[in-house]
């Protein structure tokens, strides 16, 4: 499986990392080493002083599929759920500044948290769920989907124009306003709208 992320897709937090706002998703991958495995705490890398936490919004692809009209993309997943892409931002402010891949910054070991996975009919509207992250109790990132730029089903038909979707694809759809580092200790919880998706600790 695979996993494609989608960069700078909710407003606020471009304005905060000061990038321009794109014409087109920004698209990466993490390999499925990427992965923070169930109930592991999430180790902070000795490569870098500055890890960021991302909760984004995850869909789960349950067909195959390629060049899938935004009309369609709804047929081909049947979950939602919740996630953490961490960035180590200082790995990624350097190579940014010399127009480098990201991957040393996005997808390194653990840099995945893939929390419980929600039916689709649960939600009214998928372009209306609320999602927040948790860091010691307080709330540090808040966001519904509304806002995203490019919604779940234009993300699909862009993604799968370029990377055929398979069963089991996982697809990270950029993360709202508040990013901020992590420490060891930290607690991070995630839930969409009221359900608990993850509970995970930082070491
Ligand atoms: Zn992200």
């Amino acid at each position: 499986m695979k996993i494609i992320c989608i960069g700078r897709n909710y407003t606020e937090h471009i304005a905060e990392l000061e990038n321009e706002r794109p014409d087109h998703p920004v698209v990466f991958m993490k390999p499925d080493t990427a992965i923070l495995l169930k109930k592991n705490p999430f180790i902070i890398p000795e490569f870098t002083q500055d890890v960021h936490h991302e909760v984004e919004i995850l869909v789960k692809i349950n067909r195959i599929g390629k060049h899938i009209d935004r009309k369609f993309a709804h047929k081909y997943f049947d979950q939602i759920g919740l996630g953490i892409d961490f960035t180590a931002r200082d790995v990624q402010s350097q190579v940014k500044a010399k127009g480098l891949p990201w991957e040393k910054a996005k997808a390194f070991d653990g840099s995945a948290v893939i929390g419980k996975w929600f039916d689709k009919k649960n939600y009214e509207d998928l372009n209306n769920v609320n999602f927040r992250l948790q860091k010691n109790d307080n709330v540090v990132q808040n966001g519904n989907t509304s806002l995203m730029l490019w919604k779940i089903d234009e993300i699909i038909e862009y993604v799968s124009k370029y990377f055929t979707l398979k069963i089991g694809d996982i697809i990270f759809t950029g993360t709202p306003a508040g990013v901020g580092p992590v420490a060891p200790n930290d607690r991070l919880v995630g839930f969409l709208e009221q359900d608990l998706a993850f509970d995970i600790k930082v070491k």
